[in-house]
């Protein structure tokens, strides 16, 4: 195969890209909305804090009753009711008195400051002031974080458990979010068993299958639609595919997008299902033999080729941010950090590698060691790598020290 007709690996992202439709919305709880995108901004709609609170543990005190008789120590009287947090609104403040107060809890009508337990003495039913508060201090003042129809969020931000918390505290009980995509993830392969069964002789576990869905349910927060191990023949392959594609935005496939003879994949979804093909084959290393599509009503089909570590690239690359992008993010592609080669390497004359790297800091540089066992169909290795570095196609090695850019497996 001329690597000519490989599609570079920078223009397979753009490609998938500029056919991201715009999202659809729906309005949700807040509090379930952890991991989903903003489709308009969501504002306060009550200023914070809600009611002048004390930020002490203390007393609240009238500031004018502590400033006669200089030099001598303020008596103030408690009158027998408190004001700590959740307590019902305390009468107004008689002068000369004092009211216990809790941190957060309501000012009482006619105070104007809080005294700091520690800065008292306390005698029965009366305290003792050595010295002059002032007005308004250790008072959180209504209003002074936010007004109500102050901006919180903007429109593609994710939101996330403390924005959640944010929005809860500034009165938002709803929001309006993308919609999640539908997904199917589908293996196929005559020498797959299910990870619950024993491999039999040249048999192996389905282990993209359990990837690919782990990692969307962690991604979305809701599962995929699992179908398979499903055997490579056409009756097999087009009644799965068949089932599962009706109910889903995207499905993803892995194995059997290659050239053997068994590798009907991409032939079935053209032939029988009618998918424009997007690309197949892109100059990369691992990977070689993605297939991207698209079936009817904006279906989108991701053929991911059978070896497990180009499956865990691909995921990065490609099946994330796709996901991301259709979740309404606004940057869905994974985001490039230069790194430092830390030992030569040699990089393929055609294809752009993909590598498993660990990371040292060393001079306020990301040094990149490449991992050893790098083989598209080994994951022990790829699994605990901190980066994937990018590695552009060259004739010459690549030195210690070349600069690349790569991106953060998370
Ligand atoms: P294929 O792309 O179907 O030619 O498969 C390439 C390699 O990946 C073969 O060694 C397959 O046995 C292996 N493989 C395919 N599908 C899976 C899977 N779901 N889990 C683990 N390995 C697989
Ligand atoms: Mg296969």
């Amino acid at each position: 195969m001329a690597a000519s007709d490989l599609l570079p690996f920078e223009r397979m992202w753009p490609l998938v890209f500029q056919r991201l439709p715009r999202p659809e919305s729906e309005r949700i709880p807040v509090v379930q909305a952890s991991g989903r995108v903003l489709t308009a901004e969501a504002v306060a709609t009550k200023g914070l804090p809600s009611f002048d609170n004390s930020a002490m543990d203390g007393y609240a005190v009238r500031s004018s009753d502590t400033t006669k008789g200089e030099g001598t120590a303020r008596r103030l009287v408690l009158p027998g009711v408190d004001a700590y947090a959740g307590s019902p609104a305390p009468p107004p403040l008689e002068p000369n008195t004092a009211v216990p107060i809790g941190t957060g809890g309501r000012i009482p009508q006619g105070a104007d400051a809080v005294v700091p337990k520690e800065n008292v003495h306390r005698r029965g039913d009366e305290v003792l002031l050595p010295a002059r508060v002032d007005p308004g201090s250790h008072i959180r003042r209504q209003g002074e974080e936010l007004s109500a129809g102050d901006r919180l969020c903007r429109s593609g931000e994710v939101l996330d458990p403390a924005r959640i918390a944010s929005l809860l505290m500034a009165g938002v009980t709803n929001v309006e979010v993308a919609h999640r995509p539908r997904v199917g993830i589908l293996s196929t392969g005559n020498e797959l068993v299910d990870p619950a069964q024993t491999p039999g002789s040249g048999q192996i576990v389905d282990t993209n299958g359990p990837f690919l869905w782990l990692e969307t349910e962690r991604l979305l927060g809701c599962s995929a639609i699992r179908h398979g191990p499903v055997r490579d023949d056409r009756n097999s392959l087009e009644a799965s595919i068949g089932s599962v594609l009706d109910q889903v935005d995207v499905l993803v496939l892995t194995g059997g997008v290659s050239v053997g003879d068994r590798d009907l994949v991409k032939e079935i979804l053209e032939e029988h299902f009618g998918v424009e093909r997007l690309f197949w084959r892109v100059s990369q290393k691992p990977g070689k033999p993605v297939y991207a599509g698209m079936g009817n009503r904006r279906r989108w089909i991701l053929g991911l080729p059978g070896n497990p570590g180009a499956v865990v690239a691909m995921w990065h690359f490609l099946v994330r941010p796709l996901l991301l992008g259709l979740m309404g993010a606004r940057h869905p592609e994974p985001e490039r950090i230069p790194l430092r080669l830390g030992t030569a390497l040699r990089p393929d004359p055609k294809r752009t590698l993909l590598r498993g790297c660990r990371t040292d800091w060393f001079g306020g540089t990301r040094w990149a060691e490449p991992m050893e066992r790098n083989g598209s169909h080994m994951l022990s290795d790829l699994a605990r790598a901190e980066v994937i570095a990018i590695v552009p196609p060259a004739e010459e090695p690549c030195r210690t020290g070349t600069e690349l850019e790569g991106i953060e497996l998370r």
